[in-house]
């Protein structure tokens, strides 16, 4: 019950958000507004090609309509967007760079694109180690000179990290042996996800962190991470995702997305729709989000993904 509970919301404007990530959004609110905290909307636009302003513009106003609001953050603040926090990860990196942690990987291209976006269920995570990690000093720098730009990689610990996981419990993970090195900085200089996520964490004061529990997995990393920045890792409090035939919903599910959602529905609906397919309500009656914050109990949410028609 700290007056200094920092949630986020942390969205990554790819596409239109759809009812999966408003599921997340909406705990993560809940969450934070049940503790009395802070919330603090961060736009994980990071990656240019991926990344739309129109789509990070809906998510805002999707937010707001669904009265979800934030009370620091993008896009009243523009130091909220990751596209302009170029020189603090550039810190970060050079922290872990002068504690011998990072290494430049000549790797294939595609292994070092994917590395900018949070990875989600089907995508490559586990690195099963190459010979960059283990070039000499000389080769290292003729590879350099040649001109080839190289990715960069951080090298995992090779130790038990553990997450004490407020919805899921004790996670306990080896990532030198369960993930292996993981991307930092792409090839192209765009910083990635896990380095990112971590350093704004820390740098924004975080303190919980609510988000689907596809990155559940990745919660270890970032621990130790902001633990090796000199930082306090936040509590993490992962929640199930709506799941449809195929596994998790992809927001290029167009029936559930936001556009057409906000057309057929009112925001009542959608929460009452949610808060009742995640088990916080015993009827799916529409209720407006704040209506929600008094009863609002982990233990009321389901643990299973919840699969939907
Ligand atoms: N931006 C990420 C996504 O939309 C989420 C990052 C996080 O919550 O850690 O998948």
């Amino acid at each position: 019950m700290s007056e200094n509970t920092v949630g986020r919301f942390a969205p990554s404007p790819s596409g239109y958000m759809h009812l999966g990530n408003l599921l997340a959004m909406l705990l993560a609110w809940l969450d934070c507004r049940k503790l009395g905290g802070e919330m603090v909307f961060r736009m994980e636009d990071l990656d240019p090609a991926r990344s739309k302003p129109a789509f990070a513009e809906a998510m805002a106003a999707d937010l707001r309509w669904l009265g979800l609001d934030w009370d620091r953050g993008w896009p009243e603040d523009a130091a909220y967007a990751q596209s302009g926090r170029t020189a603090v990860y550039e810190a970060a990196f050079h922290e872990l760079d002068a504690r011998g942690l990072v290494y430049p990987c000549f790797c294939t291209r595609s292994e070092r694109l994917a590395a900018a976006s949070a990875p989600h269920p089907g995508e490559k995570e586990f690195d099963s180690g190459c010979r960059c990690a283990r070039l000499s000093g000389a080769e290292r720098d003729a590879l350099l000179r040649s001109g080839r730009k190289p990715a960069w990689k951080l090298r995992s610990p090779d130790a038990a990290i553990t997450v004490l996981d407020g919805h899921y419990g004790e996670l306990t993970q080896n990532p030198a042996r369960e993930g292996g090195d993981f991307i930092i900085r792409r090839a192209d200089g765009v910083y990635a996800y896990q380095l990112a996520v971590s350093v704004d964490d820390m740098r924004m004061g975080v303190t919980r962190v609510v988000r689907g529990r596809d990155l559940l997995s990745s919660a270890p990393r970032q621990k130790w991470l902001i633990e090796t920045l000199g930082g306090t890792a936040p509590d993490y409090c992962h929640c199930p995702l709506l799941t449809g035939g195929q596994g998790k919903l992809s927001k290029r599910l167009g029936s559930l997305s936001t556009q057409v959602l906000r057309k057929e529905k009112r925001p009542e609906e959608v929460v009452g729709q949610l808060a009742f397919l995640c088990g916080l309500t015993d009827r799916c009656e529409p209720v407006a989000a704040r209506e929600l914050i008094a009863g609002f109990d982990w233990e009321k949410v389901r643990k299973e993904d919840i699969p939907i028609e």
